[in-house]
Order: C-alpha cells, then sequence, then structure tokens
C-alpha cells in the first residue's frame, strides 16, 4: 500500500522519546541529538538523548516485567510476533521511506528491508510454539533427567545503522519467542526505524516492560553500568569488530552471555569455469547491496588471472550503468554514504591501493554536492599489501585481485582475522565442496552474491562474531538449560 504520508509527516509521526516501562519518556536531561540525512547533510529531527540515569531506569523496567513475561503463553508471545509482522508488512512504504531518509539506502533497497526485518518477526512467531526440553534416564538406570529450556533473562540489544529495522528484528524476534525481555539500543545515526518499531510492537500487543528502547550519544556511559548491573543476562551485538571487543571485556566482568554479529572481509572466488554471467551479477549482489555497507559485502574479489579481464570490464560496465543519487529517488540504485567520516576512508583507500599499482575500471572519486555520495568503482591489479583488502571497505569499491592456484587461494582468502562469508562461483561440484569446507567462515555463497534468511544460521567465526541469528538456533541465543537430577527408587 503506497505511502499517503510525505516526509515530514511521517517523521512528525515517529515517536521521538525513550521506552520506557511502556511509557514514551523525554528521559532525566531531557537533552536531545539531531538525527541526519546523509543524502543532504541536514536536520531530520531531534530524538531524546538517554543519559545514565535513563538507562538504569529502563533496565529497572526490563527486570522487573521479566519474570510475568516468561510466564506468558508461548501462543500469546507468538501471536504478538504475527501481529507485528503483519502490521509491518501493511506499512511498507511508511517504513521504506522513513529508513531511507535516515539511512540513505534506495527505496527498493529499503521496501527489501523492510520485507527481510518482518520476515523475522513471521519465523520466530513459528518457534516460539516450538520450545522443547527433554527426559531420559541416566545410563545406570537409576536417575532420571529432567531438561527444561527457559528464557536468559533481560537482554540488552545494540544495532547498527547500516541495516535499521532488520538488525532490530532480528535480535527481538527470537527475544519475544524465548520470553525475554529488553533494552534495545539503536545507533543513533538511524533510530527512527527502531523507534517507529517499537510503536507498532505496542499496537501488536506487547505488554509494557518488555521491550525498552533508549536512543543515546553516550553509548559507553549508558551501556557498561548495565552490563556490569548483574540484572542483564545477555548482550546481544551487531556492529564493528573493534566496538564488539570492548563489550566483550565488558561482559566477562559480570559473566553476561554473549552473541556477537561482527565485521567481515569476505573473499568472493571465481574461477575460470564459473557462468560468468552468474559471477558478475552475484558481484553486483555481494558488493553493492546497500551501497557495500554491508557486513557481508564482497570485501576482496578473487578472480582467476584466465578470467580476470573479461570479469574486470563486465563488472565495470556494469557499474558504470548504476545511477548515483537520493535513496528517495525512484531511479537511485545507489544512494549516499553514512557520513563524511566513511567517505573520508574510502577515499584514502582507494588512493591508497592505486599508489600501490591498481587501476582504477570505472569510479575512484567521491562526488560533490551535499550528502556523502561516492562513485561506484572498480580496481583491478589491487596489489595484496593494499589497505583495503585488510579492512572493511563499507562503500561501493570492488578491488580485484588475480589469482592462479585453487590451493593458493584458499590460503590467501583465510588469512584474515575475519570468518564471516565467502562467495564461491564454480561449476566444479568437487572444486564447490572442497572450497565451502575450507574457508574459514560461518557462511558461504555458492554462486550466489546473497545469504542473508531468516531461515538459515547467520554469524561468522574468527573475529566476526561469536554465536548465530536466525534458522533454528536462533532462538537457542535466548534460552537456558535447566537439568533436573530425579532418583527414582524401587
Ligand atoms: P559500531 O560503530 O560498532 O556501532 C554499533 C553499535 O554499537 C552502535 O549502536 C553504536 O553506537 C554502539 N556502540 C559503540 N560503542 C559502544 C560502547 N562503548 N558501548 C555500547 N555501545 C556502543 O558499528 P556501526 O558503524 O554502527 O556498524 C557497522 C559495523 O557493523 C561493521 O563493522 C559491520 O560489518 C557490522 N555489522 C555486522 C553485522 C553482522 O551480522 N555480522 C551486520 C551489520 C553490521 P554509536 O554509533 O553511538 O557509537
Amino acid at each position: 500500500m503506497p505511502t499517503t504520508l510525505s516526509a515530514d509527516e511521517l517523521i512528525a509521526s515517529v515517536p521521538k522519546h525513550l521506552l520506557i516501562g511502556g511509557r514514551w519518556v523525554a528521559g532525566a536531561t531531557r537533552r536531545t541529538l539531531a538525527v541526519d540525512d546523509p543524502a543532504t547533510g541536514t536536520v531530520l529531527c531531534e530524538i531524546a538523548d538517554a543519559d545514565v540515569e535513563d538507562g538504569r531506569q529502563a533496565l529497572d523496567a526490563a527486570f522487573e516485567a521479566q519474570d510475568g513475561w516468561a510466564d506468558t503463553p508461548a501462543r500469546e508471545r507468538s501471536d504478538i510476533l504475527r501481529r507485528a509482522y503483519e502490521i509491518i508488512l501493511s506499512r511498507t512504504e511508511d517504513l521504506a521511506l522513513l529508513m531511507t531518509l535516515e539511512m540513505g539506502k534506495p527505496l527498493a533497497e529499503a521496501r527489501g528491508e523492510v520485507a527481510y526485518a518482518a520476515e523475522f518477526f513471521r519465523w520466530f512467531s513459528e518457534e516460539a510454539v516450538r520450545v522443547d526440553g527433554g527426559f531420559s534416564r541416566t545410563p545406570d538406570g537409576r536417575n532420571r533427567i529432567l531438561v527444561m529450556r527457559q528464557p536468559v533473562g533481560p537482554c540488552l540489544l545494540i544495532t547498527p545503522w547500516n541495516f535499521p529495522l532488520a538488525m532490530g528484528t532480528r535480535k527481538i524476534g527470537p527475544a519475544i519467542a524465548a520470553g525475554c525481555t529488553m533494552v534495545l539500543k539503536p545507533a543513533p545515526q538511524t533510530p527512527l526505524s527502531s523507534l517507529a518499531l517499537a510503536r507498532i510492537l505496542q499496537e501488536a500487543g506487547l505488554p509494557d516492560g518488555v521491550l525498552q528502547v533508549i536512543t543515546t550519544s553516550r553509548p559507553g556511559d549508558v551501556v557498561a553500568p548495565l552490563l556490569r548491573s548483574g540484572q542483564i543476562r545477555k548482550l546481544s551485538f551487531t556492529g564493528s569488530t573493534q566496538v564488539g571487543r570492548v563489550l566483550l571485556a565488558q561482559c566477562a566482568e559480570a559473566v553476561v552471555r554473549t552473541s556477537m554479529e561482527l565485521g567481515g572481509n569476505a573473499p568472493f572466488i571465481v574461477f575460470p569455469d564459473a557462468d560468468l554471467d552468474l559471477a558478475v551479477e552475484g558481484a553486483m549482489t555481494a558488493k553493492m547491496r546497500n551501497m557495500g555497507e554491508a557486513c557481508t559485502a564482497a570485501n576482496r574479489l578473487f578472480v582467476h588471472r584466465r578470467i580476470a579481464d573479461e570479469f574486470g570490464w563486465r563488472l565495470a560496465a556494469r557499474m558504470r550503468s548504476l545511477r548515483v543519487g537520493a535513496g528517495t529517488a525512484d531511479d537511485t540504485d545507489v544512494g549516499p554514504l553514512i557520513d563524511e567520516a566513511s567517505r573520508r576512508k574510502i577515499s584514502a583507500l582507494v588512493n591508497d591501493a592505486v599508489s600501490r599499482g591498481a587501476r582504477v575500471l570505472t569510479g575512484g572519486t567521491a562526488i560533490e554536492g551535499p550528502g556523502y555520495f561516492y562513485s561506484p568503482t572498480v580496481l583491478t591489479e589491487v596489489d595484496l599489501s593494499s589497505e583495503m583488502l585488510k579492512t572493511e571497505i563499507f562503500g561501493p569499491v570492488a578491488p580485484i585481485v588475480a589469482f592462479d592456484d585453487e590451493a593458493e587461494i584458499v590460503r590467501t582468502a583465510n588469512a584474515t582475522d575475519w570468518g564471516l562469508v565467502g562467495y564461491v562461483f564454480t561449476r566444479d561440484i568437487d572444486r564447490a565442496l572442497r572450497l565451502c569446507e575450507r574457508l574459514d567462515v560461518g557462511m558461504v555463497g555458492l554462486n550466489t552474491g546473497l545469504v542473508s534468511t531468516p531461515a538459515a544460521p547467520f554469524g561468522g567465526v574468527k573475529q566476526s562474531g561469536l554465536g548465530r541469528e536466525g534458522g533454528r538456533v536462533g532462538i537457542e541465543e535466548f534460552l537456558e538449560y535447566k537439568y533436573v537430577a530425579i532418583p527414582v527408587r524401587g
């Protein structure tokens, strides 16, 4: 259903306050923080800026609500998620426009994210009623073992700006399904999607105190005391590896359980027997989804030397055909980057690669004007010492490195601290399976540039994270085991 609201009306309709114990409140200091439109650099609106005291109150509300929520029948929790799923889909156009305004992605991609985000609620509404335990005998036959599953308790959920709606539903969905209460801290660049989502959950019947939302410009000050409190039983974080490490250290102090969805440095490997059309389309998806601002973005394109030139010019032709502009325009393929710092970082990475011998096949420049635009870029003959191969580019830049040998490229692909996802393009089934087994990653896209789906366990190995979101295991992250020993006499 198309939106009936203008951008201004839409923004005016979103709550701007903190959600604590079912009430929208301005916060202890009544300070606000600005939300910008990255396509213009102008301020969209001001929202509440939580202080330490607000964080404390949010935690108290989550703690208070926990026991009652855990006792709520699973069917009721499931129905709330199902209703929220339907409301989200019925408001696709509003939520997509809101996301585009605060984050910059083109409307078509924002609509895709709304569907993806909603799907987590549908998936976990189906999982909520399937939580079970176990009953068995000890091997000597004397004792019985009863295994119960219970919610871990109040959770802290921290999300990044790049997928403002889906990163929230990927955590809130399983937490509701498992019976956990929550404090959600969205990224300050893109809080409006989370605030709109919280309002939808209220409409869907989520009881007061189950979900609190605190937006803040001082995440370190507000979050650290919560993790130390002993009341938070679980942190589910999505963001950079750098911040993830800091939070893991804080969680260690109070032995808080964690799920960590961190950064990536995905290899995208194309063998000479691959379907080249498929590989180029796969590269467009894996590189350009979300303007390259995705943890799953293809960060290192390793292409066999026999086809590297052809792959390079074909990819460059596709990249040149993309229209760059404000995400709100219907014909835009590539929106702005999130901020000027991000654009400066990408310019520096491209300059570094070129100074080490890379050739620019297309792009390679920041686009002047308001907003933080960067041209879709393909670099070839990128030297392995280039900085962009060792860090997340997080932008529309595809660096191509030619390779000769399968064993060599597996070693090179694995020579990184990250291990989120890898992409492999080949028609040789033996090689495909060898690569799937040998790549040090949590996910593989085999002849596809897209792995994300709520029905699969999403997550990485090495410094890309701990735990999984989605799939059958997604709810496990929010459940504890309790075992009861029962001796049986006679
Ligand atoms: P980020 O800088 O790590 O921030 C993530 C979240 O953590 C934000 O809400 C941020 O708030 C908050 N934060 C920062 N410092 C904190 C602290 N000391 N205590 C508590 N919270 C703190 O990441 P980002 O730039 O938003 O997102 C991009 C990163 O996320 C990339 O590395 C990307 O790969 C990763 N990512 C991973 C996945 C995955 O599933 N593996 C998915 C999406 C994104 P502030 O903004 O106020 O600092």
